[in-house]
């Protein structure tokens, strides 16, 4: 094999040839499967003030969203880096679904670049990425919420914690009503720690889309349940 074909298969391999947005090519310098253009200009960040509870945007001064106020979270605060849409959206899918697992790290470092932005999750003292179910672990090949993790920790050096694992394999929860969604994943997560490595812990659960709170709220109650002092969410992208 030419040493430029070599080149070329290599550089495919390390960068994906078109952005996961605009699918135009990627000539200059990309991050998480997307051209400078689409990754500065077509994600919409979460701006301030967001409620702590929920990790959606808020337009009055109040600390939480009306359907937050009076509720008592086991996961809290939660914070979103984007909405889930445009730009966001294609860049989940390329590492989900595509296999650009280069894009998740890219991502998870963008989320360290912010880190600082907020001291809400800045006392925690370790990144717990959400758990897939061995199979579908199997399947991918690789879990998208540690990828996330790893770039975080590459920016802010807040290490990984595997606490959790799932005790059962779930449905998707996007058609599902709140109520079924809280059911769908009622005790599917147990402790993969033993008890001392989770009580009196502060964690930080790391995802790539929260699209109702109900899998991290779960995920937290099982940490709480296991003695864990606190736990927040950092995610990538919040579906609202
Ligand atoms: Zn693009
Ligand atoms: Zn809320």
């Amino acid at each position: 094999m030419d040493l430029a074909l070599f080149g070329k298969l290599l550089g495919r391999w390390l960068w994906p040839e078109s952005c996961a947005h605009c699918l135009r090519d990627i000539k200059e310098e990309s991050r998480g499967g997307l051209c400078r253009n689409c990754f500065h200009k077509e994600t919409s960040p979460i701006h301030r003030p967001f409620c702590l509870s929920c990790g959606s945007p808020l337009s009055g001064s109040r600390p939480e969203c009306p359907p937050c106020r009076g509720k008592k979270r086991a996961c809290r605060p939660i914070v979103a880096l984007y909405a889930y849409r445009d730009a966001a959206v294609s860049a989940i899918r390329a590492f989900k679904y595509l296999g650009h697992q280069r894009a998740a790290l890219e991502l998870g470092s963008a989320m360290g670049g912010r880190f600082a932005d907020y001291p809400e999750i800045s006392d925690f003292e370790a990144a717990v990425p959400m758990p897939l179910h061995w199979r579908r672990l199997r399947e991918r090949g690789y879990n998208q919420a540690e990828l996330l993790a790893r770039g975080l920790f590459r920016e802010t050096g807040l290490p990984i914690v595997h606490a959790l694992r799932r005790s059962r394999r779930t449905m998707p929860l996007v058609s599902l009503t709140r109520e079924e969604r809280k059911e769908a994943v009622s005790d599917a997560f147990e402790p993969a720690l033993p008890a001392d490595a989770i009580h009196g812990r502060r964690f930080l659960l790391i995802d790539d889309v929260a699209t109702s709170t109900a899998s991290l709220e779960e995920c937290a109650r099982t940490l709480r349940r296991a003695g864990a002092a606190a736990v927040g969410a950092y995610v990538l992208a919040r579906q609202f």
